[in-house]
């Protein structure tokens, strides 16, 4: 059933609103649920994977008070969640964030997965396995892990018990309820001043059946100084990216053919409004894809009078800049030019080092292949010429995902 005609929501709560005392003096007094991991915070991962899971309708984020209005304008600076989504402001304890992200949840929703924005690591699958178990009747459905450690029972330093192992659950979160019961369930913990770490334990306190499904070995919560070493490799491993460009220039009255700031002599003339370059514009366009930024057009549109006859060496230059600022570092250029005419290969040694240069790549990692088609189309009838580029490069660090929370030095 597509998602909008589904008549009952399921909305997740991601609980940011703690404190995280055990983790703070590590990390310069952030709350972990701010950290900067692979360029968003912690907290930013988990709803990405409740969208991605396809099941869940929306997302209410609990933040400190204090963090709120902050953290709101940067959610909608952001503006990629693809659900609908929701702030409120927490309380003291985990359990009063809780009510309060209840509280703020839409009037259509029928149920709800509670989850700890330190648990970034939850896959779709977890997710929808908590949502199936809810439409098929449950009331309240945990993931559990069968415990490999034996748990004792200890009273001042005596153990009084040894559990029995096999009968044991390590529960995580999303948790997932039957929003009504779920609300009487704390409404009862308020008044009787009942106080628990997870909100299966309140249903449980009012008899309703708590169901587990198989939790996920990786779903781990960032918790202890030691457990920032999970998040060490997204933060500083670079990762490689790839971008592909295309270009076309029709033959005729205009330029004088010039191939990656190459002239070529007695050559065709190209119908351009800048230097119609083929070449080097198919490569900005490779080199712009690395990057995320879109095409050159966007750039440099040809309607206007300030790229009439600009070289396309200086246009690049200004591309090469904005890849710098996104943090891309530029590793190899894989270029093809196809052409009936002119004949190309007295020029591509020059047009490969004089492309390696503008790129400040050594020759060995610029690529220069020229083909014809063999008369077929539109090179073929010498009507026009074009090119392609393939440029692979390493994105560093990501950029700061919020100005206003630094990123803290792990
Ligand atoms: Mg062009």
């Amino acid at each position: 059933m597509p998602e909008n005609s589904r008549p009952e929501k399921i909305w997740a709560l991601i609980l940011a609103a703690g404190r995280g005392s055990r983790l703070a003096a590590a990390i310069g007094g952030l709350s972990k649920q701010f950290l900067c991991w692979r360029g968003v915070p912690l907290y930013w991962h988990a709803a990405r994977t409740m969208s991605r899971s396809a099941v869940v309708d929306g997302v209410v984020f609990v933040f400190p008070p204090e963090h709120c209005a902050a953290e709101e304008e940067t959610l909608h600076a952001r503006d990629d969640l693809g659900l609908p989504w929701l702030t409120t402001a927490g309380g003291a304890l985990r359990q009063d964030s809780v009510r309060l992200g209840l509280a703020a949840l839409p009037r259509e929703t029928r149920y709800v997965l509670v989850h700890d924005a330190a648990r970034p690591f939850l896959g779709p699958a977890l997710t929808r396995r908590i949502c199936e178990a809810l439409r098929r009747g449950a009331s309240a459905v945990v993931p559990g892990l069968p415990v490999t450690d034996t748990i004792k029972l200890v009273d001042n330093g005596l153990v009084t018990a040894t559990l029995p192992r096999a009968r044991l659950a390590a529960v995580q979160t999303p948790q997932g309820f039957d929003l009504n019961l779920l609300r009487q369930a704390h409404r009862h913990a308020q008044e009787a001043g009942l106080t628990v770490t997870d909100d299966a334990a309140l249903m449980e306190a009012q008899g309703h059946d708590v169901h587990i499904v198989p939790g996920e070995a990786a779903n781990v919560k960032i918790t202890n100084p030691e457990d920032l070493a999970l998040l060490a490799g997204g933060q500083t491993m670079p990762r490689p990216c790839t971008g592909m460009g295309y270009d076309v220039h029709r033959y005729g009255p205009g330029r004088p053919l010039k191939l990656g700031g190459v002239p070529i002599p007695d050559g065709p003339e190209v119908v351009a409004h800048s230097d119609g370059d083929v070449l080097l514009h198919a490569l900005m366009d490779a080199l712009l894809g690395c990057a995320g930024l879109g095409d050159i057009g966007r750039h440099f549109p040809d309607n206007q009078a300030r790229f009439e006859g600009i070289s396309s060496a200086i246009l690049l230059d200004q591309v090469l800049e904005m890849l710098y600022g996104a943090g891309v570092t530029l590793c190899h250029a894989d270029l093809t030019i196809v052409a009936q005419t002119p004949r190309l290969s007295p020029f591509r040694e020059e047009i490969r080092k004089n492309v390696a240069r503008l790129l400040g790549l050594d020759k060995a990692h610029v690529n220069l292949k020229a083909t014809t088609e063999e008369g077929l189309g539109f090179t073929g009838r010498a009507e026009g010429i074009k090119a392609y580029a393939v440029v692979s490069a390493l994105t560093g660090a990501a950029p700061s995902f919020s100005a206003s929370i630094p990123s803290p030095d792990l």
